[in-house]
């Protein structure tokens, strides 16, 4: 019990801090922002059109990739995803149960049925070494999710995939501008999903999504998809849904895009400053930080860490201090009430559960700033201080 922090004495007062402040971002864009409205505005054009392809160019080109499609959410990207591979009733797809809900539910609503294979504790992503086992003669893709910001590591899911003829669906809703090897994700499988919910790296000013992929034919069915599978003139020649990106946010989100990589950068200079602060708070013994493993580009759309054992008490207790914190996720998906038919139970993957008990996001929000990350680091070793304080007290007082 070495590493049982000593209580502090110091109460300086601080002020709160937000786990996110979209406020404080559109302050240092609010000119170019309301220019980019205005425009729309002007132009009354506001579903698809000039706006929407624009940005879809630039997505492209960002994520050098061949196509971009965007569409109404990150939830949307992959239903469409999997409709346009044709994926539905009586085929499977592998994918993690520690996610957020779009990931299985996109699955289950084409008809087909989710997969789950349990995670790597360093990293919260799906674990690779286990996916070959829950291969069936069923299985038609596996849909990674570079989760928090990191991507999977794909080496093995692309052996994996080309062995079997599997599609690779990647959901990298909380992975833009991250990478793998030096290429971004979404154009590490065969269709890539993001997300422009107001709080992902880059948000819009509302919902909205997008698909990347290199493949021409499938653009083509997502294209039309989104659409309702119309071809031009009424003409449908497949049941696709009403799934387009608003010229509004298309314009809102070209202007965030050109700041995308220096926010991604101030994230990144914000977790080598927790390394730093877990340093000076003693706090390396009692939290684990997450891993960036080499050869990843993570982009931390959370910083999460694990507390074994107190973590809804140190959730509570930062909240009480006015310091933002949440978890992703509380419950893994493979425990969700409206997926009890595909009977799955508690203890089924050890690892989801053991995250989903155990971890809380702390604030990383690219205008968080030194001093205030020094309060958040102040207030855990505070509120960790006081709960061994409670849990041993012999310790405490043998010290
Ligand atoms: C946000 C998110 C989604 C869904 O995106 P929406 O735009 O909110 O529909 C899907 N998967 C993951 C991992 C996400 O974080």
């Amino acid at each position: 019990m070495s590493h049982i922090l000593p209580i502090t004495t110091s109460q300086e007062s601080s002020q709160p801090v937000p786990l996110i402040d979209l406020v404080a971002q559109y302050g240092t864009i609010r000119d170019e922002v309301q220019e980019a409205v205005h425009r729309v505005f002007e132009r009354q054009s506001f579903v698809l059109g000039e706006e929407v392809s624009n940005f879809e160019d630039e997505v492209a080109e960002y994520c050098d990739s061949t196509h971009a499609i965007g569409c109404a959410s990150g939830s949307d990207a992959l239903l469409l995803a999997l409709m346009a591979l044709e994926i539905g009733p009586g085929d499977e797809v592998i994918t993690t149960p520690y996610s957020f809900f779009a990931t299985a539910s996109s699955i289950a609503r084409t008809g087909a049925t989710p997969v789950f294979v349990d995670i790597d504790p360093s990293t919260y992503n799906i674990d690779t070494n286990r996916i070959e086992a829950a291969i069936t003669r069923r299985t038609r893709a596996i849909m990674p999710v570079h989760l928090f910001g990191q991507c999977v590591d794909m080496d093995p899911i692309w052996r994996v995939a080309t062995q079997h003829g599997l599609a690779i669906v990647e959901d990298a809703a909380q992975a833009i501008g991250a990478s793998y090897r030096s290429r971004k994700a979404g154009v590490l499988g065969s269709v890539g999903c993001f997300s422009f919910f107001p709080t992902k790296n880059l948000g819009g000013a509302g919902d909205g999504g997008l698909v990347t992929t290199d493949d021409k034919d499938l653009a083509s069915r997502l294209r039309r998809l989104r659409v309702h599978g119309d071809i031009g003139g009424y003409t449908h020649v497949d049941v696709g849904i009403n799934s387009r990106l608003d010229a509004l946010q298309a314009a809102v989100l070209s202007v965030k895009l050109k700041h995308l990589d220096s926010w991604s950068e101030a994230r990144r200079e914000n977790d080598r400053n927790y390394g730093e602060l877990f340093q000076e708070f003693a706090l390396n013994e009692r939290v684990q930080s997450p891993t960036e493993v080499p050869e990843r580009h993570h982009i931390y759309n959370q910083f999460t860490i694990r507390v074994p054992g107190v973590r809804d008490e140190v959730l509570k207790r930062l909240r009480e201090r006015q310091v933002g914190c949440s978890i992703y996720y509380p419950k893994p998906l493979h425990l969700q009430e409206c997926f009890s038919s595909l009977n799955y139970k508690y203890g089924d993957f050890p690892e989801a559960e053991r995250a989903a008990a155990e971890t809380i996001a702390l604030p990383i929000f690219p205008e968080l700033g030194a001093e205030r990350q020094r309060i958040v680091v102040r207030e855990l070793h505070h509120v960790l201080a006081e709960i061994d304080a409670e849990m041993y007290p012999s310790v405490r007082r043998a010290a």
